[in-house]
């Protein structure tokens, strides 16, 4: 590794959980990353410390203007014991894209994937090893400058927490009734919808939570203009399998860039399917659904890797998608990328980076 670290361990280490009885992102494991950037120093002061509270003055950008971003990522142990990690560099190149939109400064590529090899390294233990688990990686950013004058911030933080995981739902790899939001919007042209920050989930929680009381697991977002065109599935992406073609969205600025999504692409391509990145209207999907032609449907992320979609429900009309049933493709394709992650299967696209 080019770069290094000073490392505190913790004196108090906590207990670890029963990998039995993982659920998504609510344990954490003994240490963090912290790193601190003013315009004098840039980036500077990289370490790996006891995980624990933050203090920051409560006139901090971020508790007032959401001066944010986040990333995901996770670490995997295979059965003979490596740990490894799937397209760091990914992330690191996304961190730049959102910081770019956010005002927010960039990090250099290297030492990003360096930083959270370096303190996935210091608690590897945590890496739980039962099936469908993992170690989730949660890199953020957060302007730190106390002043409540709307304006960049000067100072930022870096910060790399980890939660060992389970499956992301509480049934595993269990088909989803989704719910078409025709009502609030995620994203618009010219926004946000891109990058990976805090505002844009703000923004959807209303409709989520819409959603979850009238029964359905997450919302299909339509686009902000004429709420016709397809974007995403909740905190994923989207893909239908129509008359054995598949589609997705094109990456026009409102959805987020996926790396499972672009790895599930590729994948598929390997497998000699035609995947159409296009605009597409949820009348088409509907269509589609009402003339048998619409096979499956699935939403694709790093927390859940792949979760298939049982059941679409628009403007008083639903949609049974194969039987309820979890699809052939979503099935290949699940065991495929997990496989690959854990190192069951062979990396033939050099998606791996060890530990
Ligand atoms: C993170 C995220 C995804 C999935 O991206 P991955 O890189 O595959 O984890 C999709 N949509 C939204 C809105 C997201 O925040």
């Amino acid at each position: 590794m080019k770069n290094q670290f000073k490392i505190t361990l913790t004196t108090s280490p906590k207990q670890k959980p029963d990998p039995k009885n993982l659920t998504f992102g609510k344990v954490f494991t003994d240490h963090m990353f912290v790193m601190d950037y003013d315009n004098e120093n840039g980036w500077h002061d990289g370490r790996i410390v006891p995980y624990a509270p933050l203090e920051l003055d409560p006139a901090s950008i971020v508790f007032h203007y959401g001066q944010e971003m986040f990333e995901g990522l996770k670490a995997y142990k295979t059965k003979e014991g490596r740990v490894q990690l799937f397209r760091p560099d990914m992330n690191a190149k996304r961190t730049n894209n959102t910081n770019r939109r956010m005002c927010m400064p960039e990090i250099d590529e290297e030492l990003f994937v360096d930083a959270v090899k370096a303190v996935v390294d210091v608690d590897k233990d945590w890496i739980p090893e039962g099936k469908d688990t993992s170690l989730y990686i949660r890199p953020f950013m957060i302007g730190t400058e106390p002043k409540l004058g709307v304006a960049v911030s000067n100072t930022f933080k870096f910060i790399i927490i980890l939660s060992p995981v389970g499956p992301y739902y509480e049934h595993g790899l269990a088909p989803t009734r989704i719910y078409v939001e025709n009502e609030y919007i995620r994203s618009a042209m010219g926004g946000t919808g891109f990058a990976k920050i805090g505002g844009n989930y703000a923004a959807a929680m209303i409709a989520e939570k819409k959603a979850h009381d009238m029964g359905f697991d997450q919302v299909l977002w339509l686009d902000a203009k004429e709420k016709k065109y397809v974007e995403e599935i909740g905190t994923s992406n989207a893909f239908f399998k129509i008359d054995g073609e598949i589609y997705t969205s094109s990456l026009i600025g409102t959805i987020l860039p996926g790396i499972t999504r672009a790895s599930m692409i590729e994948v598929m391509k390997d497998w000699g399917y035609k995947v159409n990145e296009t605009r597409f209207t949820i009348e088409d999907v509907f269509k589609a659904g009402e003339e048998g032609k619409l096979e499956e449907v699935f939403a694709t992320g790093t927390a859940a890797v792949i979760s298939p979609v049982g059941e679409l429900f628009w403007e008083g009309k639903t949609l049974v998608i194969n039987n309820n049933e979890i699809g052939e493709l979503s099935q290949r394709l699940y065991d495929e990328l997990y496989g690959i992650q854990t190192g069951e299967r062979e990396d033939t696209h050099g998606w791996i980076v060890p530990v």
